[in-house]
């Protein structure tokens, strides 16, 4: 392939330390910069309501989806989660394949994947079978390794420092 073919990256930002999805919005906002019509599923539904949703409801150019109602981890009921995670990914997987979306970010996909709800091979098939132009970041702790050997870009946040050690907690606009 010539170094001019252009070619949509898997990106994976993972690893312990904080940074993971904020990179991963700091690309969609550079896309946004140039035009493009970037994507956002976002697999896990946190107690607040985030900052970037706010924002993104917003922005008629951004798609931004999160997993369906009622989806916490803290929920006790499995199988509820199992579902609203199968059906995050499906609508993640007509994103991808559509072409529509130049950059479609898969915020939190591993634990999807770590928990058995969505099958590595799976992941990787819908991937593989992209259109050639979309680049995907996906983000996470722990992303397994039939995942990262398959990115061209792996970036490791490593925990150096987190306020959270001395118990002061996650603060509005910085961390949600
Ligand atoms: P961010 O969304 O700020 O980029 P992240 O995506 O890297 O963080 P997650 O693992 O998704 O991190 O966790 C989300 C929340 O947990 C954020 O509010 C973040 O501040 C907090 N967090 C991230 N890393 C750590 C850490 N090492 N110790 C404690 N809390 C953390
Ligand atoms: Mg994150």
């Amino acid at each position: 392939m010539s170094s001019k073919t252009p070619k949509g990256l898997l990106v994976v930002y993972t690893g312990d330390g904080k940074g993971k999805t904020t990179a991963a919005l700091g690309v969609v906002f550079r896309a946004l910069g140039r035009g493009m019509k970037p994507a956002v599923v976002q697999f896990i539904k946190g107690k607040w309501k985030t900052g970037e949703r706010t924002f993104a409801e917003t922005l008629p150019g951004l798609v931004f989806l999160t997993m369906g109602r009622g989806f916490t981890w803290e929920s006790e009921d499995i199988s509820r989660d199992k579902r609203a995670a199968q059906e995050a990914w499906a609508e993640a997987r007509r994103l991808i394949s559509s072409g529509e979306h130049e950059v479609v970010v898969l915020d939190e996909l591993t634990y999807v994947i770590n928990y058995g709800f969505v099958p590595v091979e799976e992941v990787l098939e819908a991937l593989a079978a992209r259109p050639s132009h979309v680049h995907v970041i996906v983000t996470g702790r722990s992303a397994p390794e039939p995942l990262l050997a398959v990115a061209e870009l792996v970036t490791e946040m490593k925990c150096v420092r987190h306020p959270y050690e001395k118990g002061i907690p996650a603060q509005v606009g910085l961390d949600f």
